[in-house]
C-alpha cells in the first residue's frame, strides 16, 4: 500500500443523531412511479372500459395513493383509504358528514380483481400482482430504492445505487476511492467529543460495486470507542459474496477484524449496534496514536475481496 493513497482528515462531528436515523425511511421517494396511462391490460369485465379508469376509481382523493381493502366511504358515497380514515377524525373530508364505519365492498371487489404493476416499475420491476400480493412484494422488491447511506444527517434521499453514488459525491462531498485495498489516516484533535458521535464515510469502487467504510465514535455502555465497518451498496444476498479485513495498530501491536459487509438496506445504526465491525477502545486508540494523548491519529488499513 503506497503511502500516497492515505488521506488525512479531521473527522467531522455531528450533533443530536440519536433520534434521526430511522426517520428517513418513510418520508420520500425520489421517483414516484407514474400510473400506467398506457396500460393495455384488459380488466376482463363488461362495463369497465379501461383499467386506467378503474385505477382512477381506486385512487384515494385525499392522499392520492391507491386504496386497498378495507376501503371506506361516507354515507354520501365518498371513498377514502383506511390510512386517511384514521387521520380525518370521523369526518368525511369531502362533505364533512360523519364517517361512521361503512365499507365500500363493491370497490374492494374491483381492487381484488386487478392485476397491478409493482410500484417500482419505473426502476425496472415489470412483475404484476393481485392486490393482495402487491404490498408484500413491494416490501421485498429488489428494485425498491435504497435509503441514502450517509449517516450523519437527516437525509431522506432514496434511489437506486447509481443515483445514491452521485448524491453522496455531490451533496455529501463523500470521498470516493477506486480499488480494493485502502490505507486511511483518521486524525482528530479534540478527543473529548465522544458524546457527539463523530463519524466519517468513504466510498470504495471495487469489483464494479460500491462499499461504504464508516468510522465513528460512540459510547459502548460507558466506554468510549471507535468503530469502523463496511456496508455494501446493494442487497444482502450480494453483500455476502464479499469479505473484508480492517486493521489498526502501531508499535508492533495490531487489532484485526475480518467480516462480511452488511447491505445498506440495514440501517447504519443497526449495524453499529450489532457491533459487527472493528471496535477500538479509546485508551487503545490513544496508545496507537502515540504522541501525548491529546490527538487521535489512527491508521486504518483494509482489503475487500470476493469469495469464490
Ligand atoms: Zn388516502
Ligand atoms: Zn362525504
Ligand atoms: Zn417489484
Ligand atoms: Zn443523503
Amino acid at each position: 500500500m503506497a503511502p500516497d493513497t492515505s488521506i488525512c482528515k479531521e473527522v467531522p462531528k455531528f450533533h443530536s443523531i440519536h433520534s434521526d436515523y430511522s426517520k428517513s425511511n418513510a418520508n420520500t421517494e425520489v421517483q414516484k412511479v407514474p400510473s400506467t396511462k398506457s396500460a393495455t391490460a384488459s380488466v376482463g369485465r363488461p362495463g369497465i372500459s379501461s383499467s386506467n379508469g378503474v385505477h382512477e376509481l381506486l385512487d384515494c382523493h385525499i392522499c392520492m395513493s391507491m386504496m386497498y381493502p378495507p376501503i371506506h366511504q361516507c354515507p354520501n358515497g365518498h371513498t377514502l383509504c383506511s390510512e386517511c380514515k384514521l387521520r380525518v377524525h370521523n369526518r368525511c373530508p369531502t362533505c364533512r358528514h360523519e364517517l361512521g364505519n361503512i365499507r365500500c365492498l363493491a370497490l374492494e371487489r374491483v381492487a381484488e380483481s386487478l392485476e397491478l404493476h409493482c410500484k417500482y416499475q419505473s426502476l425496472g420491476c415489470y412483475d404484476m400482482f393481485p392486490y393482495s400480493g402487491k404490498l408484500n412484494h413491494e416490501q421485498e422488491c429488489r428494485f425498491r430504492p435504497y435509503n441514502c447511506p450517509y449517516a450523519g444527517s437527516e437525509c431522506s434521499v432514496m434511489g437506486d445505487i447509481p443515483t445514491l453514488v452521485t448524491h453522496l459525491k455531490d451533496d455529501h462531498k463523500v470521498d470516493m476511492h477506486d480499488g480494493c485495498t485502502f490505507n486511511h489516516r483518521y486524525v482528530k484533535s479534540n478527543l473529548e467529543e465522544v458524546e457527539n458521535a463523530t463519524w466519517m464515510l468513504t466510498v470504495f469502487n471495487c469489483f464494479g460495486k460500491q462499499f461504504c467504510l464508516h468510522f465513528e465514535t460512540f459510547r459502548l455502555g460507558m466506554a468510549p470507542v471507535y468503530m469502523a465497518f463496511l456496508r455494501f451498496m446493494g442487497d444482502d444476498n450480494e453483500a455476502k459474496k464479499f469479505s473484508y479485513t480492517l486493521e489498526v495498530g502501531a508499535d508492533r501491536r495490531k487489532l484485526t477484524w475480518q467480516g462480511v459487509p452488511r447491505s445498506i438496506r440495514l440501517s447504519h445504526q443497526k449495524v453499529r449496534d450489532s457491533q459487527d465491525g472493528l471496535i477500538i477502545h479509546k485508551n487503545l486508540a490513544i496508545f496507537f496514536s502515540g504522541g501525548d494523548g491529546r490527538e487521535l491519529k489512527l491508521r486504518l488499513t483494509g482489503r475487500i475481496w470476493k469469495e469464490q
